[in-house]
């Protein structure tokens, strides 16, 4: 039942630009906070589609907001542009090639989400005008999705104080609402500071930081026992203290990420590791200084808004895929292995289908996720604003996020139908939202039943800016 309705039409009218917005933005894959190029093209692209634009939110140079409509009630799209190092692939092809001359890749569809959302919003300010309504529909793009958490910082600046509704997506082996279900984390720096001297001459003179980052690896890694089950800490060693063994290391950097299912239960664990890092210093009688440098709520859900959602992908059915999409995808899968493709279905609470490479249904809106949880910062845009976001089929089922995989079909037509299938989705409900006021009233009362006495508390306090830098390590 594809494009059987007015907003539909309007989404197809203008997927050959977007689509080519897409494409541009996987060619030139950026760091979080670095993707300068990409937020130019698309502010370019809105100023071009005829959107209000503002730049610099909450002082991030690749942050911004287009708008369309007056008055009315404001229905926000989220995009999102960055890319991930070290995942640098040649599109359209099933075999690891990383293009010459560039380390980074679109590895979590990126270029795609981006692309989609702000079709989705162009389609919605055509329709706006079209039926001559009040209301605004906004899109917002959202920079260092992967590590910065940009989102984070437009929320704590009031970017979203005065908007209805959220709306976003993300590339997926299967078309779903998605789990409203995501960890809390912080990201702190820790840097210690000792003493250099010659290790072999004298090395009772030393006082080694990179001693510390280890001893603080081991206690955090003894404290992992004695978590609850759904938390997370990850690290990695920003500065090892140099390249020589004879000199004793006068600094050492570690990235540390704490993860938990929410704010309660990730603050006391954040505690702890910052004790753990205080001990490590008493140890070695070095100096440590702890920066935090990002931080991400969990998410929240919206009843009301998911069901509409839903409603529209039940709609619209799945993409339609030929026989070259099937082949593709088949090519990739083969790279895979047989866990990747099991564990897939799992995610989504599918019963497992070798035969079929890419999605051939919707996934019910009351499916039993199982598997890993990651986070999004599109959990504190949750807090302030009902909000919720669907997953779309745009690639093979079992490619692994952040792979290799994932970067060669970024570019691909299945990748493109899933994109443009997504943006119908928002799009629908968003024009949901705008013909029946009752639908945004439901969705602000179950969002004020989720939040009553649990007010939104940002993870990161009110004087630690954007790590504008944090994709180089500093
Ligand atoms: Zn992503």
């Amino acid at each position: 039942m594809q494009n059987s309705e007015d907003i539909w039409n309007r989404v197809d009218a203008h997927r050959t630009a977007f689509e080519a917005l897409s494409d541009r933005v996987w060619e030139m894959p950026e760091l979080g906070f670095l993707e300068h190029r990409s937020a130019a093209e698309h502010v370019a692209m809105l100023e071009q589609q005829g959107f209000r634009v503002t730049t610099g939110i909450a002082g991030i140079p690749t942050a911004m907001v287009g708008e369309a409509g007056d008055e009315g009630p404001v229905i926000a799209i989220l995009g999102e542009f960055d890319a991930l190092p070290g995942l640098s692939q040649e599109a359209g092809i099933a075999e690891h090639r990383p293009r010459a001359g560039e380390a980074a890749g679109h590895a979590c569809g990126h270029n795609l989400l981006g692309s989609a959302a702000m079709l989705a919003a162009t389609a919605v300010k055509d329709w706006l005008a079209a039926n001559g309504l009040k209301g605004r529909v906004r899109y917002y793009g959202c920079p260092a999705e992967e590590n910065g958490a940009g989102k984070l910082f437009m929320v704590r600046a009031g970017a979203f104080a005065d908007v209805d509704i959220a709306l976003s997506w993300h590339p997926a082996p299967f078309c779903a609402v998605n789990n409203a279900v995501s960890l809390a984390n912080v990201a702190i720096d820790f840097s210690f500071a000792g003493r250099a001297s010659h290790a072999a001459a004298a090395p009772h003179l030393g006082r080694s930081a990179l001693d510390a980052v280890e001893l603080m690896n081991v206690g955090v890694n003894y404290m992992r026992e004695h978590m609850p089950s759904d938390a997370r800490i990850h690290y990695a060693t920003l500065d090892a203290g140099g390249v020589a063994p004879n000199v004793v290391q006068a600094h050492a950097k570690v990235r540390y990420v704490i993860r938990a299912r929410d704010l309660t239960e990730l603050h006391p664990l954040v505690a702890r590791v910052r004790k753990i890092a205080d001990g490590a210093a008493l140890m070695t009688e070095t100096q440590v200084t702890a920066r935090p440098v990002s931080g991400m709520s969990n998410l929240l859900g919206n009843t009301p808004l998911e069901q509409a959602m839903h409603d529209n992908l039940a709609r619209l059915g799945p993409p339609e895929w030929d026989a070259a999409d099937r082949a593709f995808a088949r090519e990739i899968q083969a790279t895979l292995r047989d866990d990747d493709i099991v564990s897939a279905h799992r995610r989504f609470g599918l019963p497992v289908n070798r035969d079929e490479p890419l999605c051939t249904t919707i996934v019910p809106l009351d499916y039993q996720a199982n598997g890993g949880i990651g986070s999004t910062d599109v959990g504190d845009v949750s807090w302030v604003v009902p909000t919720a976001q669907i997953r779309g089929a745009t690639y093979a089922i079992g490619t692994p996020g952040h792979s290799w995989q994932l970067t060669a079909q970024g570019q691909s037509p299945l990748a493109k139908k899933g994109m443009v299938h997504a943006a119908k989705v928002m799009a629908a409900t968003a024009v949901d939202a705008l013909r029946n006021p009752a639908l945004i009233a439901q969705a602000r009362a179950d969002h004020a039943a989720r939040t009553d006495g649990n007010p939104y508390v940002c993870p990161l306090p009110d004087d630690v800016p954007p790590a504008l830098d944090m994709a180089l390590g500093r």
